[in-house]
């Protein structure tokens, strides 16, 4: 093989891992962050639309009918302990992380692919995605050098998207009430003051600062009480004061059982001589 084949086999290889990747990144949508994310709607989008029985349009991109997994979440059980069920199937997992890869690999025909389907996981950014999931561990410098101008943008994107699910045929007073309801309680966690909240980061953060309180004032109570019991009945000195009836001449004491000093004193037999 010449040196011309050779380059022309490395430029078809290249081309062809490019296309491939390109397949794969395109076709990939993160599970977990898509279930994040539809946990958000159901909790603050979705209600609002049941409060007044409005059809969610189907041009918004959150309209449930274009989730490409929600067929397959409303057929597997999880339960407290992440065993889950297929309901296709049958099959019983271990974890939600082996249901995951089983629907991938065993159920794709429940996959929806009809051109109009939407990854809810592309609008992590605007649904808080890391941040609800405790999955971005957030602190104090996080909070301090939040951008606000970043944060509306998201905030921006957000409420196009929201005016984007508004029913068409309401009123524009009903319209222009409705789209400020959304707006409020899905897109109003994107400022510095509440992006970075969450129930499950102040309880972990909070359980967290309990544990470490914890540790210390034990850690520093055990250190103390074995440098005072160490220093009490191995050394010549101690914090513990004796009393009269112990202190003095050891011949004029009335017990004769070994206490205090003569229990810490290193060599008996020399003090009796003393
Ligand atoms: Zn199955």
């Amino acid at each position: 093989m010449s040196s011309q084949d050779i380059m022309k086999c490395a430029i078809f290889l290249l081309f062809q891992s490019l296309v491939t990747y390109d397949v794969v990144v395109a076709n990939d949508c993160s599970r977990h962050q898509s279930r994040i994310a539809r946990k958000n709607l159901e909790k603050n989008f979705f209600p609002k639309f049941q409060n007044h029985a409005y059809v969610i349009p189907d041009n918004c991109a959150w309209n449930p009918a274009k989730d490409i997994y929600l067929n397959q979440e409303q057929n597997k059980e999880v339960d407290e302990l992440g065993r889950a069920v297929c309901n296709f199937c049958g099959k019983i997992f271990v974890s939600e992380y082996h249901i995951d890869l089983h629907m991938t690999n065993r159920h794709q025909q429940h996959i929806l692919k009809d051109g109009k389907e939407a990854c809810l996981a592309d609008y992590c950014d605007i649904l808080r995605c890391d941040i609800l999931s405790g999955d971005k561990r957030t602190g104090y410098w996080d909070e301090a050098l939040c951008n606000e101008a970043q944060l509306k943008q998201l905030r921006d994107s957000c409420e196009k998207h929201v005016r984007s699910c508004v029913p068409d045929h309401l009123e524009e007073d009903k319209k222009i009430d409705f789209i400020a309801e959304l707006i409020d309680s899905t897109c109003s966690a994107l400022t510095c003051d509440k992006f970075y909240e969450s129930g499950l980061d102040k309880e972990s953060v909070y359980s967290s600062t309990v544990y470490i309180i914890l540790f210390v004032v034990l850690g520093t109570g055990l250190v103390l009480y074995y440098t005072v019991a160490i220093i009490h009945f191995f050394t010549d000195d101690s914090f513990i004061k004796e009393t009269d009836e112990y202190s003095g001449n050891y011949s004029q004491r009335k017990y004769t059982a070994p206490v205090g000093s003569e229990i810490r004193n290193r060599y008996p037999a020399m003090a009796a001589h003393r």
